[in-house]
């Protein structure tokens, strides 16, 4: 089985979620081939190999270094063809869905998106998607040749004992549509680090009273290298801007840690961390709904254990 993996890339970087990427085309069995487009540090071309990829195809056109979608799509669609692989693998993004559709039509693959775990072989191919933000599953059947998987963050875990990669240079026949239209850039909305792709999440509800008290979740948030979040109520009254609030009808976070501090855990919340890796409630009432679903858990008072919590990272440091 022939495996192609978009590695997906910014600033030249390759996001982490690609190489999680790879590690579950690895995992699947097979021979792995990603490809990388546009301008990329070569010592990320090394992450690729060392993630698994044996093969690396490099699209070394400097266009591609933004956002142009319909040239994405053409490059992938051209490099499974040129591979031979019937499955190509992505990283969910707002990005990698649009192309992955787009791939799709391209070559005739049936796909699926929101993909949470490695595909049941037994009888067919069937992949389990995440629907209605996490509260559900579908099992999908994927009867075409070539099937086109988009899979969540946090699937796998990261594997980084593999070999080198061979780099190949790669050339795609583009025509002017493919630059028809580009993503000329994206703001981050504020703070320092992005909440849909911070590896450690700290969030703030209710209990921390009222907007003059975020302070301690801002410097326990530094000192982690994590982005702020917070929950529903907390952005309506005002006392965080709404881009932070997190749940089912906020952002969707997959960090690899999520630290809730006074949230109460009411499902709406939950349905937009319940992707990450650990979840640790902080929260003064014992019977807080957010224990049920937390894998740690510290009952106190935030304005008692969070300045600690400071004081113990700082020292770790
Ligand atoms: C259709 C719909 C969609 C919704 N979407 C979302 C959503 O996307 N995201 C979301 O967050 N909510 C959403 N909600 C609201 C959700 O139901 C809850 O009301 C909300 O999550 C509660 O926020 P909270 O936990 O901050 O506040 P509260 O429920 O007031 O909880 C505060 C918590 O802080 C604890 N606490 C108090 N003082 C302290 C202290 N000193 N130290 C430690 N802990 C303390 C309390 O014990 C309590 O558990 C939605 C609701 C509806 C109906």
């Amino acid at each position: 089985m022939s495996i192609l993996v978009f590695a997906e890339s910014a600033d030249g970087s390759i996001k982490k979620s690609s190489l999680e990427a790879i590690s579950y085309a690895l995992e699947m069995g097979g021979d792995v081939t990603a490809l990388a487009l546009g301008t990329i540090d070569a010592s990320e071309m090394e992450a690729l190999g060392k993630n698994g990829a044996q093969k690396v195809l490099h699209v070394e056109d400097e266009r591609l270094n933004q956002g142009h979608i319909a040239a994405y799509a053409t490059a992938i669609a051209q490099a499974m063809d040129h591979t031979g692989a019937n499955i190509l693998v992505l990283a969910k993004s707002s990005l990698s869905d649009i192309v992955a559709a787009k791939v799709a039509i391209k070559n005739g693959a049936g796909i699926a998106t929101n993909v949470s775990e490695l595909p049941d072989t037994s009888n067919g191919f069937t992949v389990k998607r995440s629907i209605y933000t996490g509260k559900a599953f579908a099992n999908v059947s994927l009867t075409t040749d070539k099937k086109i998987l988009g899979i969540k963050k946090n699937v796998v875990a990261l594997k980084e004992d593999g070999g080198q990669a061979t780099v190949e240079k790669f050339d795609v026949t583009f025509d002017d549509a493919d630059f028809g239209a580009q993503i000329t850039g994206s703001e981050v909305a504020e703070g320092d680090v992005l909440l849909t792709e911070a590896e450690i999440v700290v969030s703030g509800g209710r209990g921390l009273k009222g907007p003059e008290n975020w302070g301690m979740i801002e410097e326990l948030a530094k000192e982690l290298g994590a982005a702020t979040g917070c929950s529903k109520p907390v952005s309506d009254i005002g006392w965080r801007p709404h881009h932070e609030h997190v749940g089912q009808t906020g952002v969707k976070v997959s960090p690899n840690l999520y630290i809730a501090v006074g949230i109460s855990g009411a499902i709406q919340h939950l349905a937009g961390v319940n992707s990450s890796k650990v979840l640790v409630a902080i929260n003064k009432d014992p019977e807080a709904p957010f224990f049920k679903a937390a894998d740690y858990g510290i009952v106190g008072d935030a304005f008692e254990v969070v300045p600690k919590l400071i004081e113990a990272v700082k020292k770790l440091k």
